[in-house]
């Protein structure tokens, strides 16, 4: 338990605030907040080979300078129970007490959360957090991203990107400690990530220099610099008061951790560290795709440990004949699993993460 408090307080020293923004007032799309206000309006993404959109953007500019934090939701849109805990994040700051500026977007993918559609952007099909830095001359995806990535990717210090179990992911709740070797912002980033709370971390290894590093939100911020904390909790369409909390109280924890705020931190929970992308010591998560279409019964769930080859569920035809075991590839936990019985070819059917001992030296993937 000691070890755990020292280390936790030198984690906290890391992330000692590294940029004081002094303007009088702050900008994004149409809001623009002075000190010590919150300011609500858009980013205007204006019509052009398809729809346009409006994306709505709170700014509370403290009273005091200090770092500009954002926090996104909604890339995809039916993760409901993040996108909610954003918006009441929002009244959860007072911007008179508040050191720096905290910029939130609760809803990135409009089409999609009033579509209910999942993954993607339904106007043109592209995942908004896979087509970054955007397109200014692309289609709708492409030039919201490329406005994301000019009014709230750029301009900030620290960027904390939040999801969950989609309408079809039974999701147990986790965060991503993205590494990409840089010492410094690496060490930022895993504070951060200790500070938001969840129990579970994965460790994702990038290099910032490959060519695609930069596509997902988190990839983008960590290219340019950023500490970045991504954290999902959440999952099948619900929104329960726990999974919001999760987010919200984290979402504060971190603006404590930068001592934006005066909130109390409490010392880090036990982790269990989880193999995510990258090499991570050569355990990373393995997922199951469907090879065709038809439907799944899990019968296996969250959270639940499992060995490698344990049956986690089976597919039948449309008039319930077998038509296959779905076994886990690897040991380790289902950090989700497919919660519906819709499946079609590629559709993930469980996520299974080895879990490390501890968190291995970066490695480039
Ligand atoms: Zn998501």
């Amino acid at each position: 338990m000691r070890r755990a408090v020292l280390s936790f307080a030198f984690l906290l020293a890391a992330v000692s605030v590294r940029a004081q923004d002094t303007r009088p007032t702050f900008s994004v799309g149409t809001a623009t907040a002075a000190r010590g206000t919150t300011a609500m309006g858009s980013l205007v993404v204006p019509a052009a080979s398809d729809s346009g959109l409006r994306i709505a953007v709170a700014v509370i500019h403290g009273a005091r300078p200090g770092p500009v934090v954002a926090f996104v939701a909604g890339a995809h849109g039916t993760e409901y129970a993040s996108i909610i805990a954003l918006q009441r994040l929002i009244s959860r700051i007072d911007a008179r007490r508040l050191r720096g500026t905290v910029v939130i977007v609760p809803l990135l993918n409009v089409a999609s959360f009033l579509a209910m559609k999942p993954h993607v952007n339904p106007v043109d099909g592209k995942g908004m957090n896979g087509v970054y830095p955007g397109d200014s001359v692309g289609t709708q995806s492409q030039r919201a991203l490329a406005l994301i990535t000019r009014e709230i990717v750029i301009p900030s210090d620290y960027v904390v990107d939040l999801h969950g179990g989609d309408l079809d992911e039974n999701l147990r709740p986790y965060s991503y400690w993205f590494r990409g070797g840089r010492a410094a912002q690496d060490s930022a980033s895993r504070a951060l990530v200790m500070a938001f709370g969840l129990d579970h971390v994965f460790v994702n290894d990038v290099n910032p220099d490959a060519p695609n590093a930069g596509r997902s939100l988190s990839g983008q911020a960590l290219v340019r610099g950023k500490a970045v904390v991504v954290a999902e909790a959440g999952r099948s369409g619900i929104v329960t008061p726990e999974d919001v909390a999760l987010l919200v109280n984290g979402s504060l924890n971190v603006l404590g951790a930068l001592k934006m705020t005066d909130r109390l931190l409490h010392a880090a929970r036990r982790t269990t560290w989880l193999g995510g992308g990258g090499r991570a010591g050569g355990n990373w998560s393995a997922r199951v795709a469907a090879d065709s279409a038809g439907v799944f019964i899990a019968t296996a769930t969250r959270d639940q440990r499992v060995r490698k080859n344990e049956t986690i569920g089976y597919t039948t035809d449309y008039l319930g004949r077998r038509t296959g075991d779905i076994r886990s590839p690897i040991n380790g936990l289902i950090t989700f699993i497919r919660g519906v019985p819709s499946m079609w070819p590629k559709a993930t059917l469980v996520n299974v993460a080895p879990i490390l001992a501890a968190p291995p030296a970066w490695v480039a993937p």
